[in-house]
């Protein structure tokens, strides 16, 4: 199943269509994708029992992030071994965690403004929370996960690396956050645990991997996480880049305005970000 947000109201995919979930539902459900979240294990129950074919075209301009108002924003580092050595720092041990403040989410073909001229990419899997996770074993893990999404942890990397590292501030800058087009149920993609992931600048791929080559997979990071704190519906989970950024090339690179940053998960979809210049005042 992939659930929309599809000009802020919850939305079924069928096909190129999409249902709308208060209405079909006769409102038993919520408009809004994160009530929706909050009540997901009924909300599976009757989704999957939906055989309509949809009424409403899915316009890619209407798509908004699939938790648009998530509590909490995990954002995972150096999670992949390839991208640990491009950054010259070691694999860690247990997962290196930081957050991506909530303001930082956008539209799946949201414009995003550029602050300077550092900001840099990251493809990654995003893990969206349906049941709460509190002291969950890894074993139990998934049943915990509403579904996946495609996300860019954009990064601006002076901010980051200000300091003794500023990860959530130079990660958080508004629109740094762009995730979709939908959620997709881990039931429905080719193998929850190993697809491939990529990015491409103006068509140009710069990031290209699998979430099997992942240091910590997705029920590691679970486990991990909501062994500390509780995970709460709508939560999502950055799980961390694969080998290609900007920074770690000779010469360095970064985005620029005008161009267009394609993301894709296998499985799941593509995101469409331009990016535009920022005023100079704010
Ligand atoms: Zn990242």
């Amino acid at each position: 199943m992939k659930f929309a947000n599809l000009a802020g109201r919850a939305a079924i995919v069928a096909g190129a269509a999409a249902i709308d979930v208060e209405t079909a539902s006769h409102g038993r459900f919520p408009a809004d994708p994160h009530a929706v979240l909050a009540q997901w294990a009924d909300f599976r129950r009757w989704a999957d029992a939906q055989s309509d074919r949809g009424d409403r075209p899915i316009v890619e301009a209407d798509l908004g992030a699939p938790s648009p108002r998530p509590t909490q924003v995990f954002g995972i580092g150096l999670n992949y071994r390839a991208h640990a050595a491009e950054a010259g720092l070691p694999v860690p041990s247990t997962p290196a965690v930081f957050t991506k403040f909530p303001t930082c989410i956008t539209a799946p073909a949201a414009e995003v403004l550029l602050p300077s001229p550092n900001v840099d990419w990251e493809v990654e899997l995003v893990v969206v929370i349906g049941i709460r996770a509190y002291r969950v074993a890894e074993s139990a893990a998934w049943d915990h996960v509403a579904g996946l999404t495609v996300g860019q942890d954009l990064s601006e990397r002076i901010v980051q690396w200000a300091g003794a590292g500023q990860f959530s501030l130079g990660k958080s800058f508004p629109g740094f956050g762009p995730m979709g087009p939908w959620l997709v149920t881990p039931d429905e993609v080719p193998n929850r645990d190993d697809l491939e992931l990529g990015c491409a600048i103006d068509g140009e791929t710069v990031q290209k991997s699998r979430t099997s080559n992942m240091v910590f997979g997705v029920s590691r990071l679970v486990a991990e996480l909501s062994a500390v704190l509780p995970l709460l519906p709508g939560d999502v989970i950055f799980t961390g880049t694969p080998a290609g950024i900007g920074a770690a090339r000779k010469p360095p690179r970064f985005l620029k305005p005008g161009e267009v940053l394609t993301s894709y998960v296998e499985g799941i979809g593509t995101l469409r970000n331009r990016l535009v210049a920022a005023p100079a005042e704010r």
